[in-house]
């Protein structure tokens, strides 16, 4: 009754995310260094060679320190941030597979996020048509991981989007596969390449029969239409032999590497391959 009580550490709060967005703003207007790829490797069970990579974004923080995208991507996303924030993380994956080019990595693909909200973003398709032009590299070396898909309203203008992204050259992957309410109608209606299973289906396989059955299920659904399927977020050398004797083809997660700093992960490409 007109009591209102003033809540220090919530009004401290958004100071904080005010703050944040003005460093974000800056950071992607006049320092883009700031925003960093660290890199997952993608490895072949049946060899444990490494096919590629997911690129991952943090941002040194000029006072922060390095911060991941727990710490920003939400707030990226609601402020329409994410649009140039996304197109910076793009040209650094391009500007990375055209360094690779003539090396020993040239083969490795290189997996990018999209937010649902880039895919709302009229441009993109544009965007990424021109970046192949200025950057000149095989669009078959990137592959973009998209996760929500959006409204349902929007699933046919998705569907669309995606076969002109698909007809430039790039590879799709459904991220976070499982999770989605229509997940079947996503194999069914999207140009897709690659199906990644959900962290939450491997965190079990040891102990649960459902996600047992889940994952078998994903695995061989996958095998039969001809998608390429990855288990992420896989942690112990159980997981890893039961994935493999499913027929999964390829592993990330902390059993074989955390995401690293390029430099790091070229060193161990280089002593795994
Ligand atoms: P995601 O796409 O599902 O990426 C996998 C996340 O799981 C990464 O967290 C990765 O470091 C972590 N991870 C990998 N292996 C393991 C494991 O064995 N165990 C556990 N517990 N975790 C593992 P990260 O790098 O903090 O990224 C979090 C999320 O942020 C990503 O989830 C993705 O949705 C988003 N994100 C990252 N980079 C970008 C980007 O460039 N653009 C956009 N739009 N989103 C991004
Ligand atoms: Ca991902
Ligand atoms: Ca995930
Ligand atoms: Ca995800």
């Amino acid at each position: 009754n007109g009591i209102i009580i003033f809540d220090n550490s919530f009004a401290k709060n958004i100071d904080d995310q005010q703050m944040l967005e003005q460093d974000l703003r800056y950071a992607l207007k006049n320092d883009p260094q700031q925003i960093v790829l660290y890199f997952q490797p993608k490895v072949d069970p049946t060899n444990d060679k490494i096919i590629g990579a997911e690129a991952l974004v943090r941002w040194h923080h000029p006072k922060k320190g390095v911060l991941s995208p727990a710490h920003f991507i939400e707030l990226a996303e609601s402020t329409g941030l994410i649009l140039p924030l996304g197109e910076i993380v793009l040209r650094k994956s391009m500007e990375q597979v055209k360094r690779w080019e003539g090396t020993v990595f040239e083969n490795l693909i290189l997996a990018v996020n999209l937010s649902g909200r880039q895919f709302q973003d009229k441009n993109l398709e544009p965007l990424l048509r021109s970046l192949v032009d200025e950057y000149k590299i095989d669009p078959g070396k990137i592959e973009l991981e998209i996760t929500e898909l959006t409204s349902m309203t929007m699933v046919h203008h998705t569907i669309n989007v995606l076969h002109r992204i698909r007809s430039i050259g790039y590879k799709i992957a459904i991220d976070d596969f499982g999770t989605g309410y229509s997940s079947l109608a996503y194999l069914r209606d999207f140009p897709i390449s690659t199906i990644k299973i959900d962290r939450s289906f491997i965190m079990n396989i040891e102990e649960e029969q459902k996600s047992i059955t889940i994952v078998k299920l994903i695995i061989g659904m996958s095998r039969t239409l001809e998608f390429t399927v990855v288990a992420e977020g896989v942690e112990t050398i159980r997981q890893k032999e039961l994935l493999k004797s499913y027929g999964v083809d390829l592993i990330q997660g902390y059993f074989y590497n955390k995401p690293l700093p390029l430099k790091e992960f070229e060193e161990y490409v280089l002593k795994t391959n």
